[in-house]
């Protein structure tokens, strides 16, 4: 525990004596330290792309200046490396945007099963390319929840991407919603939205890390997919917002749940 401790005489009328202050530093220092980690991860995940580039930039102007065929193939190469800078910039925006809003209430209602199938409409190219089968669940009746359109699509989305991206080609997905009546860790009646695969599946180990800035179980793998190792932060975020919480299961070579709460009702506390 880090703390700073102040002494100081007691005022003239209450006679000997001193005042004591104790001030636990170790939050803020932890904080602080959280900061310069983030700082230095998104630098090294800006300038790794970055180095590429140049690298392929200088060999375009030398060696290779009058190869085509090279030159078509490092150009497909600087595309893939500003596409992925891209998307950093993208989800790092989102992610800021997603912690300023977290304190504040969302103030809209959703159609849960709706934003659910329009996820899966706009992943559906995907599925299909990938040979993934994707099948569903209780997406047929009626729920309607508080919560920020918007922010519950990215859950989502962020989720069943994951689900493509990791479990593996020709697999299934399972996407099924169901009422909780009764959680505890949400103190009432929810639904819960289970998003399972039958892909490569997560050690025990690294479960309680997975939401954690930039961190992968694969980093090269992650960035071959295209990952940028932010979309469970930023699901974990929007989720604290909705007072919601994210189940992680998995088991090495058999697949993964995630199952999202989200409570019926938004009550204070
Ligand atoms: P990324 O952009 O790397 O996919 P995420 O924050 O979305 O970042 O996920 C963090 C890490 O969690 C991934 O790099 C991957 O190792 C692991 N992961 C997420 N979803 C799955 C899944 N469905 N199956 C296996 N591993 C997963």
């Amino acid at each position: 525990i880090l703390a700073e401790v102040t002494v100081a005489p007691l005022p003239a009328p209450l006679g000997r004596g001193a005042t004591v202050a104790l001030v636990d530093r170790s939050v803020a220092e932890e904080g602080e330290m959280m900061r310069r980690d983030f700082v230095a991860n998104v630098s090294h995940e800006l300038k790794t792309p970055l180095t590429a580039m140049i690298g392929f930039i200088e060999t375009l102007r030398g060696p290779a200046r009058d190869d085509t065929r090279a030159r078509d193939r490092f150009l497909d190469i600087m595309e893939r490396e500003a596409g992925r800078m891209n998307r950093l910039i993208s989800d790092l925006l989102s992610l800021s945007r997603v912690q300023a809003e977290e304190r504040r209430r969302p103030s809209g209602e959703v159609d849960l099963p709706g934003l659910l199938n329009s996820v899966l409409a706009t992943l559906a190219p995907r599925a299909e390319a990938a040979g993934v089968v994707v099948r569903t669940e209780g997406l047929g009746q009626p729920v309607r929840l508080p919560g920020d359109a918007d922010q519950l699509t990215q859950v989502f989305q962020n989720l069943v991407e994951n689900a493509l991206k990791y479990g593996g080609s020709g697999g299934s997905l399972r996407v099924a919603l169901a009422r909780v009546p009764h959680e505890p860790v949400l103190r009432g009646p929810g639904w819960a939205v289970t998003i399972e695969d039958r892909g490569e599946g997560i050690e025990e180990q690294h479960l309680p890390r997975l939401t954690e800035r930039f961190y992968r179980v694969d980093p090269h793998r992650s960035r071959e997919q295209g990952g940028t190792g932010l979309g469970l932060a930023i699901v974990k975020h929007i989720l604290n917002r909705h007072r919601g919480r994210l189940r992680i299961e998995s088991r090495r070579g058999e697949g993964s749940r995630f199952t999202v709460i989200l409570p019926e009702r938004l009550t204070r506390g």
